[in-house]
């Protein structure tokens, strides 16, 4: 899928619309979800034009792949939630309901989070 230059993180990017910064160097920009599902609701995005995982972990090189993932585990350490534990969920394409084509992890904690989805097996 081509990368969709207008999408609303691609817009955070460009400084066009405000987000709440909680972490920025070169390659990463964090920011609390404007929603938030949790205590803890952190948005993890690469500054790359990336729209998910998928083409993230086939076109980018390791070291800029590797520096992301470190960048998630340093926000939830900063954020405080490492030691109680948290969850990291990225949504992929169709199937994942993802809803903002540019690659973004959550990081969810401060409360106890439930099961990883409804458990429709009984
Ligand atoms: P996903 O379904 O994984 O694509 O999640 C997109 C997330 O982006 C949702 O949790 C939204 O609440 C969040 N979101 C949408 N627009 C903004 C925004 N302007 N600033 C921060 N978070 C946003």
């Amino acid at each position: 899928m081509a990368y969709d230059q207008t999408n609303i993180f691609a817009r955070i990017l460009r400084g066009e619309l405000p987000c709440d910064t909680v972490y920025e160097d070169e390659h990463v920009l964090a920011f609390n979800d404007i929603r938030p599902l949790a205590p803890v609701h952190v948005l993890v995005i690469p500054k790359g034009p990336y729209t998910s995982l998928d083409d993230f972990t086939a076109d980018a090189g390791p070291e800029v792949v590797g520096h992301y993932f470190k960048v998630v585990g340093e926000i939830a350490r900063k954020a405080g939630v490492a030691e109680t534990g948290y969850r990291i969920l990225s949504n992929i394409g169709g199937h994942g309901h993802q809803e903002v084509p540019h690659l973004h992890v959550h990081v969810l904690g401060g409360r106890p989070l439930g099961r990883m989805l409804p458990d429709a097996r009984g």
